[in-house]
């Protein structure tokens, strides 16, 4: 029957046939039917074996069972357990100390594909992998919500929104667990930036928590039946994860029913008895906390009961035993360690993942017999960059670059130039010259170090240095840097430094002034003429921040300071450049005479990591690079490798062509050659809304801590990504969902109809797409929810269906989305329940949020959602 426009028919629900919690569980499940998964149950004899095991072990190895060893549950040989080895992916796996392995798209890559198929596909890769390498935990997926571009860890995470994220993490863990090997979804929870990651307060309010920051989590549990979650490292309303109660036991074990294993993030427990209590059952990487010295005086004063640690042993024991991992060996010599079908997987993931965002005149593809000569040029150019920096930074066998995989894919037909277009940081700093003083100084800066982050008093060396160019306080520096190694506080392992020199600018002009710091446990600052610059002292906001001036000709006092621990690697590069320089003159002259320029911007792992945060800015020189091939050639296309969207205000109208790859993994050079050349057509959709500018965004009020504080306060609330944009009346410059293709499509004939007699509640939405176009290509169906009710405020639209669809050209296909109670639901706060307010809901179909051709209206009465 269909519902077009009609009032559903009422129904009655037999709310007495449902437990409170095993209707919510169906009903969420039902939205994520396609991926759910039978959880790894335990029969009767696997649970005997449990509790055999958990009898026979002493009070002491309990104790030290719950605390890992490095990157493993620790083995107790005399009862057979074997040590259940971890790895970091979350896109390749990363054990054996950055041992490579395939490579693919990183998170928010596979979510622009919208393709469950794919997400299980790359689950199912890296679990062979894993197997193949003997890891019975893979760390990941990564499901924290995108926020704002500056978090350097977007590129792992799946979007902005939660359903989204829900459904690629579900065919993730899903496709990893059949394998045999346990996910663990992170980082659980309100780690919504990287800096102050360990002191920062995530201040969500409770119906932001369940309707946006929660779900992906609650998807990963309830319906993949994940084997393990990450604590992460932040506080969460006011109390450490790895401490709370309220999520790890109230919300995690007893209201979604988890069975797995709850482990710290590495050096995220911050207090051993209280994390034993807020239901941490591992610490990781060691038991610094957790251990004998400081629970054993406490379960004998009765403070913690030894129930809890044997729930905690009992969580391991079962998840090892409900995987296998106590009946066999983990690693499996029947998979190959370079796995071909992954390969295959890894390529594709590349291919879908990429969103082309501008294609004026029909630019791309482009035509082979039409180009005799390409420039390819940029700092992502060469090498490839298959993902970011940080834990994820998965190595690969071999990656294929943009100048590799154009070279490759054009063979003979054409010549592919190079050129970096810019120099490095390292190049910049080098190259940039200081004199001591403003007059008769000589050339170089003064280094001062110090014990102290005042920096004040007699500094412990003097000395004077070329440049601001140190790379570390290894052993090799430690030689090259005796003054360093002198400053470094013997009890801290802390070390300041501050240069102060002069930098002459030859002309007035416009400068860059870059900086590249080490991250967390580092902290710098700049100045030019005594004005704050660079300010990474207290928060680092950005590895790699960067400024333009207009400076007068003549001398400029320039002092940069910083600060860090041994640890941090003392990577600290400076240099300034007049902007009209930055661009090689190679690159000018090559762009002028190519018939088409690929520019490949975008970031690297000293500039998009974890420990601390980027600019929105593309690095120092790209703005320049971007404008000045755009100026020299009309047919100047972009790519942009990052975790997310980057400021392209300077550019964006200059150039014809824009394509977002993301970090696209080890094929990422040769999927890019195969779009702009046509042979693959692209069908990425945005799973983030684009700014043009950085306070668009609805939570960039909201990034960082209040003044004087540690407290970040998400007064964005439910209105995160495209809910904020709408709710704010902002336009982003590229809408959540939004993706062009080669070809064309058309929706048509959307009708509803209720999910079958005798179900719990539910309605099909279906309708046709077709491809209308000359080629064949993928169209990303996405059906967004209006909901009526006026109790509380709601976004205008929010997704709770798609489904990609291949279509050759000519082609319809009817799809039809479930559309389950929680779809139509919202989280009532005072009733602490999800509920629906009876009405007509919007029902709207399209290809992104901006382009929606299919709405209709549904009544929906008072359906139970819990
Ligand atoms: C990261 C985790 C990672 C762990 C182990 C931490 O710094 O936050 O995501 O799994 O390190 O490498």
């Amino acid at each position: 029957m269909s519902l077009k426009g009609s009032v559903m028919p009422k129904r009655r629900w037999n709310i007495a046939v449902y437990t409170l919690s095993s209707a919510l569980a169906f009903s969420f499940a039902a939205s994520f039917a396609l991926y759910a998964q039978a959880p790894h149950v335990l029969t009767p004899a696997d649970q005997q074996k449990v509790e055999s095991i958990l009898k026979r072990m002493t009070p002491e190895q309990k104790l030290d069972y719950i605390g890992g060893t490095g990157f493993a549950v620790r083995a107790i040989p005399e009862l057979k357990l074997p040590a259940l080895e971890m790895s970091d992916g979350p896109f390749g796996t990363r054990s054996n100390a950055g041992f490579p392995s395939t490579t693919y798209t990183a998170g928010i890559g596979l979510a622009a594909s919208w393709d469950r198929d794919l997400a299980a596909r790359v689950g199912g890769g890296i679990g062979r992998d894993a197997r193949a390498r003997g890891v019975d935990f893979m760390l990941g997926p990564g499901v924290n919500i995108y926020r704002d571009p500056r978090n350097s860890r977007n590129f792992e995470y799946f979007g902005e929104d939660p359903f989204l994220a829900g459904q690629i993490a579900t065919g993730y863990i899903v496709g990893m667990q059949k394998e045999g090997v346990s996910a663990t979804v992170k980082h659980f929870i309100g780690n919504n930036s990287e800096y102050l990651r360990h002191d920062s307060d995530s201040i969500i309010d409770e119906r932001a928590l369940r309707e946006i920051y929660l779900p992906a989590f609650e998807a990963a549990v309830k319906v993949a039946h994940v084997g393990a979650v990450m604590d992460s490292y932040n506080l969460i309303n006011g109390q450490h994860a790895t401490q709370s109660g309220i999520y790890n036991i109230d919300l995690l074990r007893k209201e979604w029913g988890f069975p797995g294993v709850l482990m710290s993030d590495w050096d995220a427990t911050y207090d051993g008895l209280a994390a034993a209590t807020g239901g941490l059952d591992l610490e990781m990487p060691t038991g610094k906390f957790m251990n004998r010295t400081t629970l054993a005086p406490a379960l004998a004063s009765g403070a913690l009961a030894q129930s809890v640690i044997d729930e905690k042993v009992r969580h391991i024991l079962s998840t090892a035993q409900s995987f296998g991992w106590l009946d066999r060996e983990q690693s499996d010599p029947s998979i190959s360690y370079v796995d071909a079908r992954n390969k295959a997987a890894a390529l594709d993931s590349a291919r879908e993942s990429a969103v082309l965002l501008k294609n004026t005149g029909a630019l791309l593809p482009l035509k082979r017999a039409q180009i005799k000569t390409i420039l390819v040029v940029g700092p992502d150019a060469y090498p490839g960059l298959p993902v970011g920096g940080g834990s994820a930074a998965v190595v690969p066998f071999r990656a294929v670059s943009p100048l590799e995989g154009l070279s490759e894919a054009l063979g003979s037909s054409a010549n592919v130039l190079y050129d970096p277009g810019i120099p490095s940081m390292r190049e910049l700093a080098t190259r940039t010259q200081f004199m001591t003083a403003a007059q008769g100084g000589k050339p170089g800066l003064t280094l001062e170090t110090f014990r102290t982050e005042e920096l004040s008093g007699a500094p412990a060396t003097t000395s004077v240095v070329a440049h601001i160019a140190t790379e570390g306080f290894g052993r090799q520096s430690l030689e090259d840097n005796p003054e360093v190694t002198a400053a470094i506080d013997v009890a801290t392992l802390h070390s300041f430094r501050r240069f102060t020199a002069y930098f002459n600018a030859p002309t007035a002009a416009r400068y860059i002034l870059a900086l590249q710091g080490a991250g967390e446990r580092s902290r710098n600052r700049a100045y030019v003429d005594g004005k704050l610059i660079f300010d990474n002292w207290e928060i680092v906001r950005a590895y790699e921040p960067q400024t333009t001036l207009q400076l007068p000709a003549g001398p400029h006092k320039i002092v940069v300071e910083d600060g860090q621990v041994r640890r941090s690697g003392g990577r600290l590069y400076f240099g300034i450049v007049a902007e009209d320089q930055v661009v090689n003159a190679r690159a000018r002259q090559l762009a002028s005479k190519a018939d088409v320029v690929l520019v490949a911007a975008g970031y690297q792992h000293a500039s998009e990591s974890e420990g601390g945060d980027r600019t929105f800015a593309l690095p120092f020189g790209q703005d320049a690079l971007i404008t000045t091939m755009a100026a020299a050639n009309p047919k100047t296309i972009v790519t942009v490798t990052s975790g997310g969207n980057v400021d392209s205000t300077a550019w964006i109208d200059r150039v014809p062509a824009l394509l977002e790859t993301w970090y696209a993994g080890q094929e990422g050079g040769k999927a890019l050659a195969e779009i702009l050349l046509g042979d693959v057509n692209p069908s990425g959709h945005l799973p983030i809304s684009m700014e043009r500018k950085s306070e668009d965004n609805p939570s960039s009020k909201f990034y960082y801590p209040e003044a004087k504080s540690n407290r970040v306060l998400y007064k964005d609330g439910i209105f995160v990504g495209y809910r904020g944009y709408e709710h704010n009346g902002v336009k982003p410059l590229f809408p959540f969902g939004f993706g062009l293709s080669y070809t064309t499509f058309q929706f048509s004939n959307l009708t509803l109809a209720p999910a079958a007699a005798g179900a719990p509640f539910g309605l099909n939405a279906s309708f046709d797409v077709t491809n209308t176009g000359p080629v064949k290509g993928a169209e990303v169906a996405q059906l967004y929810v209006t909901n009526p009710d006026t109790k509380v405020p709601h976004p205008a639209h929010e997704l709770k269906g798609f489904e990609r669809v291949e279509l050759a050209p000519g082609e319809t296909k009817h799809v039809t989305l479930p559309l389950d109670a929680r779809a139509f639901a919202y989280y009532d706060v005072t009733g602490k329940h999800w509920t629906v307010t009876p009405g007509s809901f919007g029902i709207s179909v399209g290809d992104s949020l901006e382009s929606l051709p299919l709405h209709t209206q549904v009544a929906i009465p008072n359906v139970p959602v819990d």
